[in-house]
């Protein structure tokens, strides 16, 4: 596998008339191709901040930041953003939340609409199509918002505590269901929580910031003996604990 992005030593700060304030120091790491990579470290240190400069939204004080395209190219690939909140438009249906990027970008294409209505399918929300935001669980709104990033064809996901506003039981079935969904689609993805276990059961490696300015700590291959992709049977893997033991410490420490 080849990696399809590279940071090299990146540093950042932000400025105020208070004063500077270091929020990236000297990170490396690199991404493989259809990788999954989740990324852990104390409230504050730094996280959304590293996800917003891979994201192209705010550029490197000093470092480099390298896509490398399966076509050879250099040039920044297509990147589908979910944050925290679902931010569907409660003024639309669901059929023109989830195409809404496909307006914006003037693509609403024979081609592209197609994909939607196969992944409306998929997901089970043909028949929510019309329905407002409101209508629908945070399961489902979670779902449409992924549909709506997925249906401008990313390269790569960035996913910002994607699942946070969940209730845990829903947050349980609607992580592993998204990530799973995904996964088949063959996209690379970086994910930021602060759920250990959800960072686990999920992801292929974890990279662990220290607190602030974030360094990285620890880069950790995830390697899970079970025999589906689920959250609940990655949560009883005879390594689950192990891992959660040593992230624990290294985000105590
Ligand atoms: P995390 O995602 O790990 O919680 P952030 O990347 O949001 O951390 O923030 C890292 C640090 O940078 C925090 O201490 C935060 O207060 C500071 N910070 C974030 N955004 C700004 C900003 N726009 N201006 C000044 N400081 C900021």
């Amino acid at each position: 596998m080849k990696p399809i992005l590279e940071l090299e030593n990146i540093s950042y700060s932000y400025h105020s008339l208070h004063g500077e304030t270091k929020a990236l120091e000297n990170i490396s790491f690199s991404v493989q191709e259809g990788e999954f990579l989740a990324i852990i470290g104390p409230s504050g240190c730094g996280k959304s901040t590293l996800l917003s400069m891979i994201a192209g939204l705010i550029q490197p004080e000093s470092g480099t930041i390298r896509f490398q395209n399966p076509n050879g190219t250099c040039t920044y690939p297509k990147i589908g953003y979910m944050l925290q909140k679902d931010h569907l438009l409660e003024w639309r249906t669901v059929y023109q939340n989830v195409t809404l990027g496909l307006e914006l970008k003037k693509e609403m294409t024979k081609e592209n609409l197609a994909i939607v209505e196969q992944m409306l399918s998929d997901y089970g929300l043909e028949q929510f199509r019309d329905k407002t935001p409101s209508e629908l669980s945070g399961g489902m709104k979670q779902r449409a918002a992924l549909i709506r990033t997925l249906a401008t064809n990313p390269q790569v996901l960035l996913l910002d505590e994607a699942f946070s506003a969940l209730d845990y039981q829903t947050r349980l079935y609607v992580s592993s269901d998204i990530c799973r969904l995904i996964k088949e689609a063959g996209k690379t993805m970086i994910m930021i929580t602060h759920d250990l276990a959800e960072a686990i059961s999920l992801a292929d490696r974890i990279i662990v910031l220290t607190s602030r300015p974030a360094k990285v700590k620890r880069s950790l291959p995830i390697h899970l003996t079970t025999s589906e992709y689920s959250s609940l049977s990655a949560r009883n893997a005879p390594e689950f604990n192990d891992y959660f033991n040593l992230l624990w410490e290294d985000l105590n420490t």
